[in-house]
């Protein structure tokens, strides 16, 4: 293994940054690869093209024969850029895209072939995906699943395959797909928002959800990541060291980029701009070969696939310049993790954006509708929020030492606070028009300059209002954002339904103005949501303590946090705004659940298999060593050797004892695991693992990491935190 590392250093130290070739303007570049609006108005019918932008629009369906003109178009489109196969592109629950390739290529008898792709072929799939979870859904129906075109998400070529996004269900309807879901979520934010924009404007037929992520992620060298087995088969490094320096210097964060990261990050860059990939901003994060990368937002369903290609092309460009990327919330203890800020918001097909304030007093009450529901429905959904996130690797994040903490609240800076205080004073019924004008005037309508100079900035928070859109930073770097997305849009939609609904009623059963009605309705929101409202410190033990009070939760662990899921309340959210049905959210919960037992397994076992044969062996060799020296110091000084050997002993003992320590924890761990598995009910499964089983992590980590520092160099076999980190 120390052959491994020491080959693995030398190759990383000759590497040289991949030339890339960047002579195409960027805006020149962008979309090449995709089905987009002029390319379909090139190889598309006049009615298939409006086929097209309907589906898209109005959610209209495409009938077959209009699909038979489309899949042509398509593939005549895709031959012209060499394109051979196609391929239904999804994004089953196992967290990675899925596809699988079929060629264009058909024989037709008398040994004559054609290139052919119809409208059938288009439309519906049949992968065979009986590998894929689905969390007891198909076993009792069908054993197959099948995957759905979905036109709200163009088409693209990646290599030489045409990728058409599409959904995943079982045949009986059920989503066993992450799109599914987020596409009912839109859908049902969509009409609420769309109902309430009526209030403010009446030429509002459309309300899209819009999603700006931001990716964070490491860079690790290949031969370097082949020379650490837990990096390879768990994503993160189950031990190892801290190094001397670690981020401390906060030297890296903004820093000028490496050079070979940088070759990567434009070779990456175009690749995204030919698939469509808006990106836009790069840079060093905070930990030594820790990066970020975001796009210009759009709308989420789109987003929400962007991100997904993205991680895949991540990968594969990777290959190319030696790189591994680690997308994993923690790769390394004691150095910062990543995440994936999500940035929401809510826009109209009249291009206003819903949660910022506008010119007129009556748009920055539109805005305020639009902000007090959000913040509202976060607060009757906290834990729920809290579930969506929740994952064996980001639970290294929330909950343990580093923003944003497992606690969900909302941060919205002191200006806005401001705001909500005086419209918590509103009076409670008629308001009288002096109060009126006084509140349109100097409270709403004084929004949009309080923002422009608001500076206020909090790290901390894991769901932040930014000006002019909401920023859910607890999301995981591993997550797909539809998670994130489909729960945030259907709580959304949820409490717009019902703010709706209580503002019609003031003015029907009141006969209240309709501003008088918004006016109430919110104020009484203000007041209900206020808990979750918190401007301060997240890192704090005093927030701990404040939030119990409060009564929010803080689950600290993926089960707990998952029971969130599958309780009266969210079943009864998700079924009311028709985004799942009970069989379905018990299926994901089941899923996510068999997730996390299963990655505690695997990085038990490795993180066993390590200590036992990498680190107990190679210690004993140096153990060894040092004997072999005591007893060639006693035989130069006799009786005298103890004075020149009390140090050597002392480490001969310091290492007997880590060594048992850490065999003595393995066997242990191994029983704990043993027992775990004979568990059935994969809510237990789950709960052991978390609570009988990783609790052996840490103990054997801390005496692998005190060897680390006691054993010859030239001999330890994995490559250290210093290598992994600083190595360029
Ligand atoms: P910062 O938050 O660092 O000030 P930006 O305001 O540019 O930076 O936004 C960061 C991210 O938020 C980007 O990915 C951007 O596309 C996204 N974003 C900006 N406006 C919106 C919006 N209205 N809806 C969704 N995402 C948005
Ligand atoms: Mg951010």
């Amino acid at each position: 293994m120390a052959i491994l590392r020491f080959q693995a250093l030398k190759e990383t130290l000759n590497r040289k940054p991949v030339k890339i070739d960047e002579t195409d303007r960027r805006s020149e570049l962008f979309g090449r690869n995709v089905f987009n609006e002029t390319v379909m108005r090139q190889f598309l019918t006049k009615e298939a093209y409006q086929s097209v932008k309907d589906a898209t629009l109005k959610g209209t369906k495409i009938n077959r024969g209009v699909a038979d003109h489309i899949s042509t178009g398509m593939k005549e489109w895709a031959i012209s850029k060499g394109v051979t196969h196609y391929t239904h592109w999804f994004q089953p629950l196992t967290g990675a895209t899925a596809e699988k390739h079929d060629a264009f290529f058909e024989t037709i008898g008398d040994g004559l072939a054609i290139e052919k792709f119809g409208g059938t072929q288009l439309v519906q799939q049949e992968p065979d995906a009986s590998s894929f979870p689905h969390g007891g859904i198909r076993n009792t129906f069908e054993a197959r699943g099948y995957t759905a075109w979905d036109p709200t998400s163009p088409a693209f070529i990646y290599g030489t395959t045409l990728c058409i996004p599409t959904v995943y269900v079982s045949y009986t309807g059920e989503a066993l797909d992450y799109k599914t879901p987020l596409l009912r979520a839109l859908q049902a934010v969509d009409s609420a928002s769309t109902a309430v924009c009526k209030y403010f404007d009446k030429n509002v037929t459309k309300v899209i959800a819009t999603l700006g992520w931001e990716q964070e992620y490491f860079l690790i060298d290949s031969a370097l990541y082949a020379s650490r087995p837990d990096l390879q088969l768990s994503g993160r490094t189950l031990l190892g060291h801290s190094p001397a320096k670690g981020q401390q210097l906060d030297d890296h964060y903004f820093g000028s980029i490496p050079s070979r990261a940088l070759s990567y990050m434009r070779d990456l860059e175009i690749e995204c701009m030919l698939l469509g990939i808006p990106v836009k901003t790069r840079h060093n994060e905070v930990a030594p070969n820790q990066f970020e990368l975001a796009p210009i937002f759009e709308e989420a369903n789109l987003a929400v696939d962007h991100n997904s290609l993205l991680m895949d092309v991540m990968d594969r460009v990777g290959e190319r310049h030696n790189f591994k990327v680690l997308f994993h919330e923690k790769p390394f203890a004691g150095i910062n993790g990543s995440g994936k800020h999500n940035n929401w918001s809510l826009s109209t097909d009249t291009g206003i954006n819903l949660l910022s304030p506008g010119s007129t007093p009556m748009k920055n009450l539109q805005f305020l509708a639009f902000f007090v529901n959000t913040i509202k429905a976060v607060h009757d959904h906290e834990e729920l929020l809290r579930a969506t996130i929740a994952s064996a690797s980001n639970d290294h994040r929330l909950g343990a030492n580093e923003a944003p903490p497992a606690i969900i609240s909302a941060f919205i800076g002191t200006q806005l606070t401001e705001v909500l205080n005086e419209l918590e004073k509103v009076t409670d019924g008629k308001l009288s028009p002096q109060e009126k004008t006084d509140l349109k005037l100097n409270v709403v309508g004084k929004i949009p300059e309080i923002l422009l100079d608001n500076t206020d900035r909090n790290r901390t928070s894991p769901f932040a209002f930014t000006g002019n859109k909401f920023e859910f930073r607890a999301v995981g770097s591993t997550a797909n954002c539809a998670n994130a997305m489909t729960v945030l849009n259907t709580i959304v939609a949820k409490q717009l339904k019902e703010f709706k609904k209580s503002v019609d009623a003031l003015v029907k059963d009141k006969s209240m103005k309709k501003d008088d009605a918004i006016f109430n309705v919110l104020r009484d929101y203000i007041k209900k949501s206020k808990k979750i409202r918190f401007e301060g410190d997240g890192y704090a033990d005093a927030w701990q303590d404040e939030a119990k009070k409060r009564g929010l939760s803080n689950n600290k662990t993926t089960p707990q946090a998952l029971k969130a899921k599958v309780s009266k309340q969210t079943i009864d959210l998700y079924k009311e705004m028709k985004v799942m049905n009970k069989r379905e959210v018990e299926a994901r919960h089941e899923i996510e659940l068999e997730d996390y037992s299963m990655r505690i397994q695997i990085e038990g076992r490795v993180l066993g298999d390590i200590a036992r044969n990498h680190i107990i062996p190679t210690s004993i060799r140096y153990q060894n060593v040092l004997i072999e020296n005591v007893r060639g110091l006693k035989e130069i000084f006799e009786k005298d050797f103890k004075k020149h050997s009390k140090e050597q002993i002392g480490i001969i003992e310091a290492i007997s004892g880590h060594i048992e320590h850490i065999n003595g924890d393995v066997s242990k761990m191994i029983e704990a695991r043993k027992e775990a598995n004979k568990i059935e009910d994969a809510e237990k499964r789950a709960f052991a693992y978390c609570d009988n089983v990783k609790p052996f992590f840490e103990e054997i980590r801390y005496h692998c990491d005190k060897l680390e520092l006691l054993v010859d160099d030239e001999i330890w076999p994995l490559t250290k935190y210093r290598e992994l980190l600083f190595t360029r």
